[in-house]
């Protein structure tokens, strides 16, 4: 297993639960990769690289925390509620998806966005039927007063990528997962402590549990083949001779993947995310997170110790000095979470991923490759495989757990 992130670590999971014998290569020096916590001197205590916000109905997720023992790590709110501020007009509001499959909440007022209409949620069918290359405003009218409050800062934080380019079919194929399976579905769920508390501490123990051995600081630089299969991989230093019964899973980013596997085709273009954490506990009963539209802030997250912005798609901030975006963004966290205006700045971190994920564009998912390849013994694993799902812990999880089953068959179903 190459990578150690959400998806190398599922399937050595999957591996390791089947008496496999796993060895887990990690270029750096812990796991996670791009959801993983570690203690921050600025702020002064443990934050996430990111927030991540997953959703009950996740079910790679679930299975994944069942089988590591931290299925009650995730925290979330009784019902379906997901609370907005308006921060151009001060309207506040919380969108209550009913539990059930029929969304019979799309009629009451009291449920959905301010002045919105039931018939504008429907649109959401378009979605389904919208061809491969449409937009995502292609298919929705930019100018309806939902799309402002709804669909665009839906579709931002789920595709990581502008409406205007993002791929219509990929949100409604999202969508059908998640509003189409019932409110319940989407009972939003973050974790109670932090990312590696949740999702790989507790994954790392299990592994070693189940006679796993990690490597940490153990970067695979090439891998060598003879036409039919992988013979071997090079880390710096050390070959690994491969042997007749030896499967490689390689679980890295897009980019290393493209570079180390000759001829495959990856997603080339991403987008960044920011985020901007502020060492100030909000008040307990307080809102776990709340939605913001016209600010730069675009989600708050109340953690433990701190408040936490998220900006997806934020490429056009990646350039700007820190010291003018923490300012920025604090003054919507105020707002958002009604503290007292003249409370000054506390400790904060801004952290910017510039390459977060791939740019969720029709041209892009075109990119995605498979979980077999033409070597037998060699499946990959990521994010950014052919899911149907965007850059998600879900999806990086699925393709953990596909690229097990694939290394699992007998060689000869794998071509
Ligand atoms: C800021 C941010 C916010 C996000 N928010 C959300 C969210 O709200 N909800 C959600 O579901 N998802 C979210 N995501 C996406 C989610 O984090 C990713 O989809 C997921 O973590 C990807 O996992 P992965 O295993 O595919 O890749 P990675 O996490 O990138 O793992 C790849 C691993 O491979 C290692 N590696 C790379 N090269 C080598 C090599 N040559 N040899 C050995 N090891 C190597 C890397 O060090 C890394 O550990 C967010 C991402 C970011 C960055």
């Amino acid at each position: 297993m190459i990578g150690a992130g959400m998806a190398g670590l599922a399937a050595a999971l999957r591996l390791a639960e089947a008496r496999v014998a796993v060895t887990l290569y990690e270029a750096g020096p812990q796991a996670g990769g791009r959801c993983r916590s570690y203690f921050d001197a600025s702020v002064g205590c443990r934050i996430d690289n990111g927030n991540h916000l997953m959703i009950a109905g996740n079910t790679a997720i679930m299975s994944y925390l069942r089988a590591i023992g931290a299925a009650d790590s995730l925290i979330g709110p009784p019902e379906t509620l997901y609370p907005f501020l308006d921060l151009k007009t001060g309207e506040r509001w919380t969108l209550r998806p009913n539990r059930g499959r029929v969304p019979w909440w799309f009629w009451s007022a009291s449920r959905r966005v301010p002045g919105s209409k039931a018939g504008d949620y429907l649109r959401a069918l378009r979605l389904r039927r919208a061809p491969r290359e449409a937009t995502v405003t292609q298919v929705l009218d930019a100018r309806s007063p939902l799309f402002r409050r709804f669909w665009q800062p839906l579709a931002v934080a789920a595709l990581n990528t502008e409406a205007q380019l993002g791929s219509a079919s990929l949100l409604g194929h999202l969508f059908a997962e998640s509003f189409g399976r019932g409110g319940a579905a989407c009972r939003p769920l973050v974790p109670r402590v932090g990312l590696s508390e949740s999702l790989v501490d507790p994954a790392l123990a299990k592994l070693g549990d189940l006679g796993a051995s990690v490597r940490f600081g153990t970067r695979l630089r090439a891998l060598a083949e003879d036409g039919a299969r992988v013979v071997s991989l090079d880390f710096d230093g050390e070959t690994v001779t491969l042997g007749a019964e030896d499967r490689v899973v390689l679980a890295v980013t897009a980019p290393v993947a493209g570079r180390l596997v000759p001829g495959l085709t990856v997603p080339d273009a991403f987008r960044a995310i920011l985020n901007a954490h502020y060492r100030v506990a909000a008040p307990a009963d307080a809102p776990l997170f709340v939605g913001l539209v016209g600010g730069t802030a675009e989600w708050v997250f109340r953690k433990q110790e701190v408040l936490s912005v998220t900006v997806s798609a934020a490429d056009q901030l990646m350039d700007s000095p820190a010291e003018e975006l923490a300012p920025l963004l604090w003054r919507d966290v105020v707002r958002a979470y009604d503290l007292p205006a003249e409370q000054a700045m506390p400790a904060w971190q801004v952290v910017k991923e510039r390459r977060a994920t791939f740019a969720a564009t029709p041209a892009q998912l075109a990119r995605r490759p498979a979980t077999e390849t033409r070597w037998p013994n060699l499946a990959l694993a990521g994010d950014w495989i052919d899911t149907g799902l965007p850059a998600t812990i879900e999806g990086a999880i699925r393709s953990g757990f596909a690229a097990a089953a694939a290394m699992r068959r007998p060689p000869a179903q794998n071509t």
